[in-house]
C-alpha cells in the first residue's frame, strides 16, 4: 500500500503569471464519503492507500503529497456575455498532474479546498450537495461515453459552510485532461500578453492536440471537440446551464457541473438554472453559445494566427464559419443511431426534428421515448397517437432503405439511447438523504448510473420520470 504519486506537473512549469502557488487550507475533521476505486487505479493510485487516514487527509487538503505543486490557476471569462478580466480558481487547488494507465496526462484538483488570491468575496469552500451532484453527474456522463471531468473522491470537512443556510462542507477531487479554459486564453489576451499566449497555445497543442501544429490548427481542433461535445450533450438531453467561457474546456471535456440538468420532458427551450433568467443557455441554444464562445477564443488567438491582423481575422472567421455545418453533421451522427439509422439520407434531419417536435408538443419524456423506439414501445410514450403513427410510417419507410439487420439496429439503438440518466429528482433525493446521514440512495444511484445502457429491472424506478410533485424545475450554482 502506498500513497506515492508519480506527479509530473507541466502546468506548474509555465511562467509564474499563469497561476499563484497556494496550498489547500486544512479542514477540521476530514471523512471519506466516496472513493472512485476504478478511476484511482486507472490513474496509478492505490485505492486502499487513499482510503487510509493519510489518504483522506490528502483528499481533504490537509496533507500535500510528495511531488505535488499546489496552485490556483488564473483565468478570465465571459459570464452571461459580460467580460470579467480576472476570475481564476477561487476555491480549487490543482495538486498536480499524473499520466494514467493509457498514457493520458490528467490534472488532480481539489475543489472546495479553501480561499485563494482569486476568491474575491467567496469563502473558497463547497458544500456537500454540489459535491455529490458533481460526483453523480460527471461519473454518469463518463459512463454515457461523453467527454467529461471525472470525480475521484468526495470527502466532508467537518466544517460548516454558510450559503442560504448552515451546510456541511465538502471537497471534491476532480480529474480532468486539463483545467485550461477559453477563459485562460482570455486572461492573457486581455493583458495583451502575446508571449504568455504563445506559451499557453504551445502547452495546449503539446498536451491535447499534438497533430494541430499551430494556432489555427489548435482553433480548428477545439471547434471540432466542442461541436462534437455539444452534439453529444443534446443526444442525452443534457443542459450545461452555465456555458460561460471560463466553463469551456479547451480539451473538449464537460466541465463545471453547477446548475446543469438533464431533461425529463422534452422541450427545446428548457432552462433549469435559477440565474439564467434570459434562457441564454437553454437546451437548444447550446450550439449557438458554443460558437459564440469559440469566437471569443478566436479573438485571443489572432496574434498567433497571423501577425497581420486583417489576415488573421479572415483566417479565423473562415474556420469559425465552418462550425454550423460541422455541428449539423455531429448532431446527425448523434441522432441518426438514436432512431436506428446506419446510413445517411438528405431528409434525416427533418425526420428526427419531426419526432422531437411531436415530443415537445406534449413534453414527452426525452430519455424514455428514445429508449422505447427500439422496443416498438414509443407510441405508448406519447398522447397524440395519430401524429406519432404518421411519423412512424415515414420512419419505417426510411428504415426499409437502411441496410442494417433488425438485430444490428436494435443493438445500435440500445447503445445510442440510455435507459438511465441522472434524473434531477433522483439526484436531489440522494443529496437530501446524504444530508440526513443516509448515503444508501447516493450509492445506489451512482452504482446504477455506471451501466446506463443496461435494462436492469432492479433499478427500473430510477428510469421513471418524476411524478408532478417530484419534478425539479430549478437548479442552483
Ligand atoms: P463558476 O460559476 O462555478 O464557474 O465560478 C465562477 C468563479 O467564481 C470562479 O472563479 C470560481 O472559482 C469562483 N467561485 C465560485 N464559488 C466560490 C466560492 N465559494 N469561493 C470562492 N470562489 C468561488
Ligand atoms: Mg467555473
Ligand atoms: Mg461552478
Amino acid at each position: 500500500m502506498t500513497l506515492q504519486i508519480a506527479f509530473d506537473n507541466s502546468y506548474a512549469r509555465l511562467p509564474d503569471r499563469f497561476f499563484t502557488r497556494q496550498d489547500p487550507v486544512p479542514v477540521r475533521a476530514p471523512a471519506l464519503i466516496k472513493l472512485n476505486a476504478g478511476l484511482a487505479e486507472a490513474l496509478g493510485l492505490d485505492p486502499a492507500a487513499l482510503a487510509t487516514e493519510a489518504g483522506i487527509a490528502m483528499l481533504a487538503g490537509n496533507r500535500v503529497p510528495d511531488g505535488a505543486a499546489p496552485l490556483a490557476q488564473a483565468y478570465a471569462g465571459h459570464q452571461f456575455g459580460g467580460f470579467v478580466p480576472q476570475l481564476g480558481d477561487g476555491r480549487a487547488i490543482l495538486l498536480g498532474e499524473v499520466v494514467d494507465r493509457d498514457g493520458r496526462r490528467c490534472d488532480i484538483q481539489l475543489k472546495g479546498a479553501g480561499r485563494t488570491p482569486y476568491s474575491r468575496m467567496g469563502d473558497g469552500r463547497a458544500w456537500l450537495g454540489p459535491v455529490l451532484r458533481e460526483y453523480i453527474v460527471s461519473e454518469a456522463m463518463h459512463a454515457l461515453g461523453i467527454p467529461t471531468t471525472r470525480a475521484l473522491a468526495a470527502v466532508t470537512t467537518g466544517e460548516d459552510v454558510f450559503r442560504e443556510a448552515r451546510l456541511p462542507g465538502a471537497v471534491l477531487t476532480r480529474v480532468a485532461a486539463s483545467h485550461i479554459r477559453v477563459g485562460t486564453f482570455q486572461f492573457f489576451a486581455a493583458r495583451r500578453d502575446t508571449e504568455a499566449l504563445t506559451a499557453l497555445a504551445d502547452h495546449v497543442i503539446a498536451r491535447h492536440y499534438p497533430e494541430a501544429g499551430n494556432a489555427l490548427g489548435l482553433f480548428e481542433a477545439v471547434i471540432a471537440a466542442q461541436s462534437r461535445l455539444v452534439a453529444q450533450w443534446m443526444g442525452v438531453g443534457f443542459i450545461h446551464g452555465v456555458m460561460n467561457t471560463d466553463n469551456m474546456s479547451v480539451a473538449g471535456e464537460t466541465i463545471d457541473y453547477g446548475p446543469c440538468a438533464f431533461l425529463d420532458g422534452y422541450h427545446p427551450e428548457t432552462v433549469f438554472s435559477s440565474i439564467d433568467v434570459q434562457g441564454r443557455y437553454a437546451y437548444a441554444r447550446q450550439a449557438d453559445i458554443a460558437a459564440w464562445n469559440l469566437a471569443q477564443f478566436a479573438l485571443t488567438l489572432l496574434p498567433l494566427i497571423d501577425p497581420d491582423r486583417d489576415a488573421a481575422v479572415e483566417t479565423a472567421t473562415a474556420a469559425l464559419n465552418a462550425f454550423p455545418e460541422r455541428f449539423k453533421s455531429d448532431w446527425l451522427a448523434t441522432f441518426r443511431p438514436k432512431i436506428g439509422l446506419a446510413s445517411a439520407e438528405d431528409g434525416d434531419a427533418e425526420l428526427i426534428h419531426r419526432l422531437l417536435d411531436l415530443m415537445a408538443a406534449e413534453r414527452a419524456d426525452f430519455t424514455n421515448s428514445f429508449r422505447a423506439l427500439a422496443g416498438g414501445r414509443a407510441r405508448a410514450q406519447v398522447q397524440d397517437r395519430a401524429r406519432f403513427d404518421a411519423w412512424a410510417a415515414d420512419w419505417q419507410a426510411r428504415l426499409a432503405r437502411d441496410p442494417q439487420s433488425p438485430e444490428a439496429r436494435r443493438a445500435q439503438m440500445q447503445r445510442a439511447n440510455p435507459a438511465l440518466i441522472p434524473r434531477n429528482h433522483r439526484v436531489e433525493a440522494a443529496i437530501a438523504a446524504a444530508l440526513a446521514g443516509d448515503l444508501a440512495p447516493f450509492e445506489r444511484l451512482t452504482g446504477a448510473l455506471a451501466k446506463p445502457f443496461a435494462d436492469d429491472p432492479a433499478v427500473a424506478d430510477l428510469a421513471a420520470p418524476p411524478e408532478p410533485a417530484e419534478e425539479v424545475r430549478q437548479t442552483f450554482c
